[in-house]
């Protein structure tokens, strides 16, 4: 069952950029898709469409085969991983974690406690909720902002360059986790990468766009695991 389709999408902004024209993708439950391509191709516009942070010039996005204002934010539980961590660098971490269920006015529950030292622990960060940002390497920091992303278990997890800021062995360390919390988790993931290895090492299916006009131009299944060696 899709998540989310993509029909026909074309984006042209207020100054006159074309970026995206014809665009069709549709996301399946449990695929990990890496949006490949080089800078300016479009891809940030296509996650930020999907995401319902921009509007579409003409085309449409559906989400479970509905209209977005049809299902309303309830039903549309998405999570958005920024190239940035952006946490907030007065909270601690636990507190950064608890945002997205602060917004939902979950409560602090025992069973709210306890989804947050679950995401906390499934990032390796376990023992550090009471760290402030600044204290952490820039590698925990993005992984607090994963916990953060994952905390309401949302359908889809979209995330634009998530570690590009990163020196090339945490970027690794953290593409192999996501990897793996992946396919321990089942999770939904869109990821935009302009690296080729990240896309063949990461995603079960490469989805690969051309700068000028903002054109799909390959769809590619791959076999994960990738063989390593
Ligand atoms: P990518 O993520 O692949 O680098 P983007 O989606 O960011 O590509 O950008 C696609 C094209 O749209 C580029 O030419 C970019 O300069 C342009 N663009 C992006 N955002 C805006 C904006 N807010 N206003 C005008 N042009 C934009
Ligand atoms: P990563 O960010 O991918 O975990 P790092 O090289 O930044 O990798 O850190 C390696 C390990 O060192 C971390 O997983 C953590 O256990 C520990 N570490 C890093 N920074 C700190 C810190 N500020 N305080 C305590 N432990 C830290």
């Amino acid at each position: 069952r899709p998540v989310l389709q993509v029909n026909g999408v074309n984006k042209i902004y207020g100054n006159g950029t074309v970026a995206l024209k014809g665009a069709d993708l549709t996301v399946k439950q449990g695929e990990f898709i890496s949006l490949l391509g080089p800078s300016g191709c479009g891809k940030s516009t296509l996650l930020r469409i999907m995401a319902g942070l921009g509007e579409v010039t003409t085309g449409t996005v559906k989400w479970w085969e509905q209209d977005y204002d049809v299902v309303g934010s309830k039903g549309r539980k998405l999570a958005f991983v920024f190239q940035n961590a952006t946490l907030m660098p007065w909270a601690r971490v636990r507190k950064n974690v608890r945002l997205p269920l602060d917004l939902e006015h979950a409560g602090n529950s025992e069973e709210v406690e306890k989804k947050i030292d679950d995401a906390l622990d499934m990032v390796g960060l376990k023992g550090f909720d009471e760290s402030y940002p600044r204290e952490l390497s820039g590698g925990m920091q993005m992984r607090a902002s994963i916990a953060r992303a994952m905390v309401t278990e949302p359908n889809l997890l979209l995330m634009d360059e998530p570690f590009g800021a990163l020196d090339e062995m945490t970027r690794n360390k953290l593409n192999d986790d996501v990897l793996k919390l992946w396919q321990d988790n089942g999770w939904t993931i869109v990821f935009v990468t302009h690296s080729v290895y990240e896309a063949v090492y990461l995603s079960s299916r490469v989805v690969v766009m051309a700068a000028r006009p903002g054109r799909i131009v390959d769809d590619i299944k791959i076999e994960q695991p990738f063989p390593r060696s």
